[in-house]
């Protein structure tokens, strides 16, 4: 069985912690420790066939059967701002990342950034299995990102973006189905 190592990136408050739980463990928890960083696994069926194009019968039954279980561990950050060792460390093991902002502020975004380069740096790969994340979609009266603008973002970086909200477990699952497909085509 296939094991993935995630790795969920963001300034503190976009809610990764919350994002995660929702993923793993189907809960809404209000408020979590800000500071503590932990890793959760997390068996998923993904299909993989849906990135194949087929004719033939026998090629379309192979293809199907790729549809498959693997095991994710999921690394829920709580970065302090400075680059630090142990985060060379995870940006180094991880083999996928999901790039977390809040659609309620600008700022959220701006960092990720930096964190993309980190990312590429250490992996020495600009192609790395990437998600951009707008969570706290719930709240669109505070919005302060737009779409367009977040998605031209993602555009540039050559990534998809999502839009979730870990409070109402909307586009949850979908974000890190993504991250998966685009670690197992690798
Ligand atoms: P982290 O520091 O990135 O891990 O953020 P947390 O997961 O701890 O969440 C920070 C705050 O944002 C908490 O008060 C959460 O209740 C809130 N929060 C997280 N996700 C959402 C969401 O999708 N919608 C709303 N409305 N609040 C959220
Ligand atoms: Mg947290």
């Amino acid at each position: 069985q296939r094991e993935y190592h995630i790795v969920v990136l963001g300034s503190g408050g976009v809610g990764k912690s919350c994002l995660t739980a929702q993923f793993v463990q189907n809960v809404w928890i209000e408020s979590y420790d800000p500071t503590i960083e932990d890793s959760y696994r997390k068996l998923m069926e993904v299909d993989v066939s849906t990135s194949f194009v087929c004719t033939a019968r026998d090629t379309l039954t192979s293809v199907l059967q790729q549809g498959r279980q693997v095991v994710l561990e999921i690394l829920d950050t709580a970065g302090t701002e400075q680059f630090t060792a142990m985060r060379e460390l995870y940006m180094k093991s991880g083999q996928g990342f999901l790039l977390v902002f809040s659609i309620t502020s600008m700022s959220s975004l701006h960092e990720l950034a930096e964190l993309r380069d980190q990312i590429i740096r250490i992996k020495d790969d600009p192609r790395v299995p990437l998600v951009l994340v707008g969570n706290k979609s719930d709240l669109e009266e505070d919005r302060a990102v737009s779409r367009a603008r977040a998605f031209a973002v993602s555009q540039g970086w050559g990534s998809p973006y999502y839009e979730t909200s870990a409070r109402r477990r909307a586009n949850v699952d979908e974000v890190f189905k993504d991250l998966c497909r685009q670690i197992i085509r690798r």
